[in-house]
């Protein structure tokens, strides 16, 4: 899979832009704060349907305009697909094409394009708190099942209800009447989740701990274990059973949930830790380790999707090559031979042998 162009208006600090890429490794070069990132959150917006920066749809529209448009050729094995994005400032919703028709939900754009992004949160992922390492997981699953994203979205609403409910019930006590059915709903959806989650880090898992071990000349083994809701043995179970595991959960938390006017049972609280022979990375990890594995994640994560998909997802390269050593890119660089890949990067010098050139100063392609 390869985007061919990508044409902007009014996005970010582009006011109108049109950049066409190779098929091999292209690199983006400017310097701080000329719209590299922009780019890369463009093309993630139209593969994913969301920012990885910001919640905020109005923060992608160009300060003073009414309108963003986003528009990318995309080719794939079978045929070439236009995917465009509309978004308006105020509270007209976005509207989404593929080949001009029009699409309800990204859903609908299902396979026209996919991304993996690799950043340099991405390289402290196994270091810092457990919500970085779930939006890992989040964002990798819904650009692999989109029914995953659903559930997702659900869950997500039903927690913020849950969550108001009891953080406002004291006032208005009525509320708890309706707290079981959410509490009933969080469980079925939650066990869904649940199940996604623990067959991709499976997946993940084993992946990773074949690049890991290309990488450390095999001497390291790397494994990945995934931490959920205390009452469920086996995530791998049938959904009923995990539904009934969340149930036992959210009931023996009852109480708990009430005094403290927080939503503690559930899957949203979830975590994975990644070991290198045995000994978890978060605690006992040094430095080189701990990004040394997050690369094996990333590789992993792309493999998965290629698997999925058969095709070769673009691979998005935002400042992760200046973060790291010169035997880790090599590794990185070596890996990613395939395939379509977008680097964004400040210095020239070590890279200047690889792909097309793009330059961007202050929102124009040079
Ligand atoms: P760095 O090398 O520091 O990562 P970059 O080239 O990746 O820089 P971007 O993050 O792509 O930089 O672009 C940042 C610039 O875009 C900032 O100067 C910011 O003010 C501008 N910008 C962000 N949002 C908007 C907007 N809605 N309208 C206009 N300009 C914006
Ligand atoms: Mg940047």
């Amino acid at each position: 899979m390869r985007i061919n162009a990508l044409t902007l208006y009014g996005f970010r600090n582009y006011e109108e832009a049109r950049v066409e890429f190779s098929p091999g490794i292209n690199l983006i070069l400017g310097e701080n704060a000329q719209g590299k990132t922009n780019l890369l959150e463009a093309i993630v917006y139209l593969s994913a349907g969301r920012s990885f920066r910001t919640r905020k749809e109005q923060e992608l529209i160009r300060f003073g305009a009414d309108f963003a448009e986003l528009q990318a050729e995309v080719e794939n094995r079978e045929r070439e697909n236009i995917l465009r994005a509309l978004l308006f400032a105020g509270r007209r919703p976005r509207q989404l094409y593929l080949n001009g028709v029009k699409k309800k939900t990204m859903g609908d754009m299902e396979g026209a394009l996919h991304t993996v992004l690799f950043c340099p949160e991405d390289l402290l992922v196994l270091k810092t708190g457990s919500s970085a390492r779930r939006r890992f997981l989040d964002q990798a699953l819904c650009q692999l099942r989109p029914n995953y994203d659903r559930a997702l979205a659900e869950y997500g609403k039903l927690l913020e209800q849950k969550s108001r409910i009891l953080k406002e019930y004291p006032e208005n006590p009525g509320y708890l009447e309706v707290l079981p059915d959410y509490t009933e709903r969080m469980c079925q959806v939650g066990a869904l989740l649940i199940s996604y989650r623990a067959r991709f880090l499976r997946g993940l898992g084993e992946e990773a701990q074949a690049c890991h071990r290309d990488f450390t000349g095999g001497r390291e083994s790397l494994s990945v274990e995934y931490k959920t809701v205390s009452t469920v043995k086996d995530p791998f179970a049938p959904i009923e059973e995990l539904t009934q595991a969340l149930r036992d959960h959210a009931r023996s938390h009852y109480r708990a949930e009430l005094d403290s006017f927080q939503c503690l049972s559930g899957p949203h609280k979830d975590d994975f830790d990644v070991s290198l022979q045995d000994l978890s990375l978060k605690s006992y990890g040094s430095q080189g380790q701990i990004r040394t594995a997050a690369i094996s994640l990333k590789l992993a994560q792309r493999e998965l999707m290629r698997r999925e998909f058969d095709e070769e997802p673009v691979l998005l390269l935002d400042d992760v090559l200046s973060e790291l050593d010169p035997r880790r890119q090599d590794f990185l660089l070596n890996r990613i031979q395939r395939g379509q890949v977008l680097i964004t990067c400040c210095e020239t010098d070590r890279l200047t042998r690889a792909g097309k050139t793009i330059q961007i100063e202050n929102g124009r392609i040079l």
